[in-house]
């Protein structure tokens, strides 16, 4: 599908998108006025805050240009445990309009709260997130992101409504009803997780439902790693244009960063969501273009706003021009998020170098799971579940070997680790509505 087709260009720009192409001499007066702002008003709001600058020796006037946001504390996931439910709204209780809770794989949930202005700021960031897709007034959108405290579904649809485009919150589960409606309703644009899209392309198979002669012609992806080599996969069998969605509950959630139809990295929404790259052992700022974790300082958000929150996710910065036009810097694809990380024989691995090994071999689904375990010399060992198209293992012993060898050679350039691959049927593997669980580290048991 050409990109032209679809160029915002083409069209006159959507004035959700008009700041998108704001000249970066003006963003940057608007961005340090917010700034100041901002800091101030946590600073006389929020205790935790104000305790943690004086620790610091700075306060809010020590913040005379953009880089002096280096001097201030940072915020971390634990003042957020720390200070669990309430202990970090700016806002009074009768201005908060709503609550989310991100799903917190431990214990208590983190949760982040709106006042009506901030879900104006949110769904702002959704809408100019499905513009640079393409979407317009006049497009349908299947929301299966899940509706509930995780913050998907109700932000894509937030987005969605603000622009004007017609959304169906089907939410996520029920799949093959799911298949139905999308091509019952003839949605052209289509948003969830990666996995759980994986998931509907297989269902539609099972139906004798060609995605690829549907009128969808674009997704919106996030809230998990994901590879190129997925987003490829996925253009391919379903015939649209797979885009990067990011977002976090802690900054609001989805639609903070877009990919656009030029699909390199994805645009940060920096008049309302300040970035900086640091290296996450020293804490120092890094230049543009070096990969660190990425600090996001929200510049307009009432009721939880965030001065450098640590998001724990690895990227960079791209500086360069886009040819869409929007000023607005990018950030690199999230490969990885520290959290995910598993240490085997004492080598650093990400599920996504995994997924890169896997899908660089012609002849496997994009389904897999990666299994830690002890083995019985007590070293620990890597297995990897891959699923193969249906009716390979009847036939063709041989191939199927050297196609195991092929994958764990694959797998063992990537990360210098051995991995015992297993090829296993298709539809075998659990399929996920939401966040897929890809790592079962099975060691400790
Ligand atoms: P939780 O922290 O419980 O998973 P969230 O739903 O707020 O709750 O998830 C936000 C996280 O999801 C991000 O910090 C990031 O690690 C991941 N994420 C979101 N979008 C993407 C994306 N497009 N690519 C990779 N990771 C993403
Ligand atoms: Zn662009």
């Amino acid at each position: 599908m050409s990109e032209e087709m679809w160029s915002d260009r083409s069209s006159p720009v959507h004035p959700v998108s008009a700041p998108d192409y704001l000249p970066l001499d003006q963003l940057r007066v608007m961005q340090l006025a917010r700034l100041k702002a901002v800091v101030k008003r946590t600073y006389d709001k929020v205790a935790h805050f104000r305790q943690k600058c004086e620790r610091q020796n700075v306060a809010p006037d020590s913040l005379q240009t953009l880089a002096d946001l280096r001097l201030f504390p940072f915020t971390v996931k634990t003042d957020l445990r720390d200070t669990y439910p309430f202990g970090l709204f700016a806002s009074e209780m009768s201005d908060i309009t709503r609550l989310h809770a991100s799903s917190g794989t431990t214990g208590k949930p983190i949760v982040v709260a709106y006042t009506r202005s901030d879900i104006g700021v949110w769904a702002e960031g959704v809408a100019r997130a499905l513009a640079a897709g393409g979407v317009r007034r006049g497009d349908v959108l299947h929301n299966a992101y899940g509706y509930g405290l995780f913050t998907g579904g109700l932000g894509l649809h937030y987005g969605a409504e603000k622009l004007g485009a017609t959304v169906i919150p089907v939410s996520g589960g029920n799949t093959e009803r799911q298949v139905m409606l999308l091509h019952d309703f003839g949605a052209n644009a289509v948003s969830c997780t990666p996995s759980y899209f994986l998931h509907l392309i297989d269902a539609a198979g099972k139906m004798k439902i060609d995605l690829r002669k549907e009128p969808l012609r674009v997704g919106f992806f996030g809230a998990e790693p994901w590879t190129d080599a997925m987003r490829a996969h996925i253009e391919d069998a379903a015939g649209i244009h797979a885009l990067d969605i990011y977002g976090l509950s802690e900054i609001s959630g989805p639609g903070v960063a877009q990919m656009c139809l030029h699909k390199r990295g994805m645009h940060i929404w920096e008049d309302h969501f300040y970035p900086e790259i640091i290296d996450p052992d020293t804490l120092e700022v890094l230049p543009a273009g070096a990969e660190g974790e990425l600090v996001i300082t929200t510049l307009t958000k009432e009721a939880f706003p965030m001065i450098r929150y640590r998001t724990r996710d690895i990227t960079s910065l791209l500086t360069e021009p886009c040819a869409c036009g929007r000023t607005m810097r990018r950030i690199a694809r999230i490969g990885r998020r520290s959290d995910d990380m598993f240490i085997i024989r004492g080598v650093n691995v990400f599920p996504s170098q995994i997924e890169s090994g896997l899908l660089s071999v012609e002849g496997v689904l994009p389904h897999y799971r990666i299994i830690l375990r002890k083995g019985e010399s007590g070293l620990d060992e890597l297995l990897v579940e891959v699923e193969i198209p249906a009716g390979e293992f009847t036939d063709r012993v041989r191939d199927i070997e050297q196609l195991r060898q092929r994958l764990a050679k694959a797998i063992e350039n990537i990360i210098n680790i051995r991995a015992d691959v297993r090829l296993v049927e298709a539809h075998s593997l659990p399929r996920s509505e939401g966040k897929i669980k890809r790592l079962f580290d099975e060691r400790q048991k």
